[in-house]
């Protein structure tokens, strides 16, 4: 039970609203903080407390919480045209524009693009093309989907089924065509003695023999993030992604990049495979396609996975597939928008530069006694909190060490995200270095009064 006044806005939250992915006992005894505005990287709650937003929103309102620009396409599209979806053979003057955008700045020499409405539908949809075109190509037995321990791809039933985390059990996922493979976390999985390139080997072996052991004619997709996301904040080992292709390519698998959190310049290229140099069949995007500022996600199909579903769509005369606002043209102006911003602002420049001096502040945070590892990319990334440094034995206990760190920074004015044993930092892209040496210092005199 919470112990909040009554009629707080605390008690009302608690209330009438549910809260996803939320410690409940730290809620029943903090509150929700309950924010009405922001301004620049900066969020600001009912009782007038400013907080920095080291997550930006949830990685995704990369250009802040105030962009006139962003809010203006919005207006200017409500006004012109609110409303239309991408189907019955009509669609937008902003959806055609949006796709050709995306395929420009896709690295895709050709493709298509479908829409959803979030990160989780782009995985379900893309998902039920790969089903698809095992009828179409008569081949209905490839219907196994590959993804790594860890990885996330979101919550609709086929996508928590590809997300390889034990909280989905309690859904009785994952479905069972859904397979996981090894998280390439070699800090924490590689085994002693082994060196980083001997792990990816191993890594790349481990999907090879699951491919045999399952039958590559049944399998119909592997999907990864470029940087695992809210595994922790995993970037891959050296050379894990040209070792996996190999695989994937050698049984004809594609391999789908799911770019939600790494798309549009977090981790200093437009994608996450640029960043990691390899070209995916498909591209999943979400999140920074509108900087946060609509919900949106988007299917990006290379040439090769183009061709195969316009042939399956013809084959059945359609494509039987769509969400209501599939292509919004508030969405696809927000996000032509976004785009521009990201791209002609100089963010994904800023992100570059800024690289440097997270890196600095994270690998100085690593210093403490009770961290055993930071990682990340660009600008994105986890410190890990462990019981010993020397053994990286994790701390137990109910509330865990990661929540009261969060919490300890909620005091401090900044916000950041406790995932399991770490602490996750991804700052707008528009923060300054002083913004950044403040998020710094928060978080140090925020570890500083748990430790
Ligand atoms: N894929 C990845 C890599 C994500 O990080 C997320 C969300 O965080 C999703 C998919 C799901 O997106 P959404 O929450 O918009 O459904």
């Amino acid at each position: 039970m919470n112990k909040h006044a009554p009629n707080s806005w605390e008690a009302r939250a608690d209330e009438h609203s549910f809260y996803g992915f939320t410690d409940l006992p730290t809620i029943d005894d903090r509150g929700a903080i309950v924010l009405t505005h922001g301004n620049g990287p900066y969020v600001y709650d009912v009782h007038g407390r400013e907080y920095l937003d080291g997550n930006s929103g949830l990685w995704n309102m990369v250009a802040g919480f105030d962009h006139k620009g962003m809010a203006e396409a919005a207006k200017a599209q409500y006004d012109r045209f609110p409303g239309y979806h991408a189907f019955f053979g009509r669609m937008s003057d902003q959806t055609v524009m949006l796709s050709e955008k995306l395929i420009e700045v896709s690295p895709f020499e050709r493709g298509k693009v479908f829409y959803t409405n979030s990160g989780s539908e782009a995985n379900d949809t893309m998902v039920k093309m790969l089903w698809m075109l095992g009828w179409a190509e008569g081949t209905p037995q490839k219907r196994k989907i590959i993804t790594r321990i860890n990885g996330y791809h979101g919550v609709t039933a086929v996508a928590a089924s590809m997300t390889g985390k034990p909280y989905n059990h309690v859904f009785g996922l994952p479905f069972d065509e859904f397979i996981h493979v090894g998280c390439p976390h070699y800090w924490r999985f590689g085994h002693d003695g082994e060196t980083e390139a001997e792990f990816t080997a191993r890594l790349a072996q481990e999907l090879e023999d699951t491919i045999q052991k399952e039958g590559a004619d049944t399998i119909a997709g592997f999907f990864a993030e470029p940087v695992m996301g809210a595994g922790g904040v995993i970037p891959p080992s050296e050379g894990y992604f040209q070792a996996i292709q190999k695989v994937l390519k050698k049984h004809n698998i594609p391999l789908i990049s799911d770019e939600v959190i790494t798309g549009f310049g977090r981790t200093g290229e437009t994608w996450g495979c640029q960043t990691y140099d390899f070209v995916p069949d498909v591209i999943i995007s979400s999140k920074n396609l509108t900087a946060g500022y609509f919900p949106m996600g988007a299917v990006i199909l290379g040439p090769e996975m183009t061709d195969r579903m316009q042939a399956a769509s013809e084959k059945f005369d359609e494509f039987p597939h769509g969400f209501t606002a599939s292509g919004h043209p508030v969405g696809c102006a927000v996000a032509l928008k976004a785009i521009d911003v990201i791209m002609n602002e100089g963010l994904i420049d800023n992100v570059r530069t800024l690289t440097p001096l997270f890196e600095e502040g994270m690998a100085r945070i690593a210093e403490h006694k009770n961290i055993g590892e930071w990682r990340g990319k660009g600008l994105m990334g986890a410190l890990e909190a462990v019981a010993d440094k020397n053994t990286k034995e994790p701390f137990d206990g109910s509330l865990s060490v990661s929540e009261r760190i969060a919490n300890a920074c909620t005091d401090q004015g900044l916000i950041c995200r406790p995932l399991g044993q770490a602490i996750v930092l991804c700052p707008a892209f528009i923060l300054t270095p002083s913004q950044m040496d403040e998020m710094f210092g928060k978080l140090e005199k925020a570890l500083d009064g748990v430790f």
